[in-house]
């Protein structure tokens, strides 16, 4: 399959003129291992001129959006697949209220399509950071009082995040979590979910971490105002920033979807090349294991 590479506007609007230009490139990745029905699982079957492939047996027919987050897109593949390629290449924040603007979609329907582009970029678990890690906790919301450590009043919403360093100390992966307290049960969340053992992970001197330090090897240093964690704390400036900007207010719900976008991006940043494409298989693959209704608040 010959896969849409790089992040130009104009080579994107060239290759999708139309709904049935989108419909073919999905067709290609929703049945790249050939076709198998849903019903009754015979893999022999008829291509439609929509793509969509009817099977010889008993005449299901299967559209190349029904079991993806595509599946009844109400503006159009075309508009979809804009909205993907702007999400996955954007280095500034996209909220609904302008991609209902620009595609001439309703806010709410665009709100609710960009969760589900969110579901897709969300992090598989499946490739834990190693290596050098920093950790650190951050709040988000309410008004910036510039004050440091956790006396955090309630009203903000709390978080979690971890960086994998590069050998020169940049930044490799980022990943961030919601979560309700300081305390080590909610911070072991993070840890468990995005963190391999066998990582080398530094945190500040909270002893939030001192239990977890069981299951994992974590070395305590003072913060000194986040001088000893330099890259994660410009992320996390990075991340409250784009949180600040783009969106008016964020329910306590939806947070972490917002951290995934944000990390999906980041963590992708050495394979721009790819990254559209990298989306639309995860937007036609997560459909098979996501079905329950994103409730849009
Ligand atoms: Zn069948």
């Amino acid at each position: 399959m010959d896969i849409f590479k790089g992040q130009e506007l104009l080579a994107f609007c060239e290759r999708f003129k139309t709904d049935d230009d989108c419909r073919s490139y999905l067709a290609e990745i929703v049945f790249s291992d050939g076709f198998k029905c849903k019903k009754c699982e015979y893999t022999k079957c008829q291509i439609r001129k929509n793509h969509s492939r009817t099977c010889n047996k008993c005449s299901h027919t299967q559209s190349v959006t029904s079991n993806t987050l595509f599946h009844k897109v109400k503006f159009g593949l075309r508009k979809a697949f804009f909205i993907c390629f702007e999400m996955a290449t954007t280095t500034k924040g996209l909220s609904a209220s302008y991609t209902g603007v620009r595609y001439g979609i309703a806010e709410n329907t665009a709100r609710l399509f960009m969760h589900k582009v969110r579901e897709a970029m969300k992090p598989s678990g499946n490739n834990p950071i190693a290596g050098r890690v920093n950790v650190d906790e951050f709040v988000v919301g309410g008004k910036e009082t510039g004050k440091q450590g956790r006396s955090y009043t309630s009203k903000k919403k709390k978080a979690v995040c971890a960086v994998e360093l590069t050998k020169d100390g940049k930044v490799k992966r980022f990943y961030a979590l919601r979560i309700d307290d300081f305390s080590s049960k909610s911070l072991k969340v993070l840890f468990e979910k995005h963190i391999n053992k066998d990582a080398k992970v530094t945190t500040d001197e909270w002893k939030g971490y001192r239990p977890i330090a069981k299951d994992y090897d974590i070395e305590q240093v003072p913060s000194l105002h986040g001088l000893n964690f330099k890259a994660l704390h410009t992320m996390i400036h990075q991340v409250k920033t784009w949180l600040r900007t783009t969106f008016s207010w964020i329910s306590p719900k939806h947070i972490n979807r917002y951290f995934d976008e944000f990390s999906y991006r980041i963590n992708r940043s050495q394979s721009k090349q790819t990254i559209f494409n990298n989306l639309i298989k995860r937007m036609a693959a997560s459909g098979k294991i996501y079905h329950k209704e994103i409730i849009c608040s």
